[in-house]
């Protein structure tokens, strides 16, 4: 006989399968890698994610669920590009040994006969507005630049003649878009070295970096490792035996 299942509601199936997806993906996580993600961000939440610690704060539903329908919005873009002919290579791994960088760019394309490095950000309409009501060059976050920076200057190494990249925005609401372009020199790339290579000699070290308080700590996964860490200065094998 066919077993029933328990679920109350369509929106308790979409949670669970969430929950279930995250999991898997958790066991399945390969934690020898600096991700492009969290690139210019707090080095401390970088570190944590890649010891393997469990999350304190897991995020809550409502941010899972705009993340996952702003994934779904790439698909239909990638076809468009792929239709239109100008699609060169999409949703591309790009990895480091030596300095232990793994990233996965969105889209690169083909513009009047230039490669385009593309990501695209889909934006909450408050998000969108907030962000572009902001004066010019700070439209664009700088740990944004920086993730972007990472993908041109790995993508580079297969594709050389690859220059520029963009980011794209989308208002999901109200179908806004924008459009950043950018031509990366050579002190961003070092930027992006020197953060990968300061992150290395910290997992060296087995030394935990410093914290680093900014508004985002209110959304961060580690909000309470990170509290107690500080609080009873917690060694990394402490913190493996305690959180991992
Ligand atoms: S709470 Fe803030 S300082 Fe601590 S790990 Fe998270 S983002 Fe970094």
């Amino acid at each position: 006989m066919k077993k029933t299942n328990n679920f109350r509601s369509f929106d308790e199936v979409l949670r669970s399968f969430l929950d279930r997806r995250e999991k898997e993906f958790g066991m399945h996580r390969d934690n020898d890698w600096w991700h492009a993600s969290s690139l210019g961000l707090c080095m401390r939440k970088h570190y944590f994610r890649r010891m393997g610690l469990s999350v304190s704060n897991p995020t809550p539903y409502r941010i899972r669920f705009v993340a996952q329908d702003g994934n779904a919005g790439h698909a239909w873009r990638e076809k468009a590009a792929k239709s239109m002919g100008v699609l060169i290579a999409c949703e591309e791994r790009l990895r480091d040994k030596k300095l232990k960088y793994s990233g996965r760019f969105d889209l690169l394309i083909e513009l009047q006969g230039e490669k385009v490095l593309i990501d695209i950000k889909t934006q909450r309409p408050e998000a969108f507005f907030r962000r572009s009501r902001k004066s010019k060059g700070e439209q664009v976050e700088n740990f944004q630049k920086q993730q972007l920076a990472s993908y041109v200057y790995f993508a580079k190494k297969k594709w050389p003649d690859l220059k520029e990249a963009r980011i794209y925005y989308v208002d999901r609401g109200g179908g806004v878009r924008e459009e950043f372009s950018f031509l990366f020199k050579k002190e961003r790339f070092k930027k992006v070295t020197d953060e990968l290579k300061t992150l290395n000699k910290y997992w060296e070290k087995k030394k935990i970096p410093p914290v680093d308080k900014t508004w985002l700590c209110k959304f961060c996964n580690y909000k309470d490792v990170c509290k107690k860490v500080e609080k009873s200065k917690l060694n990394f094998k402490q913190v493996i035996q305690k959180y991992a």
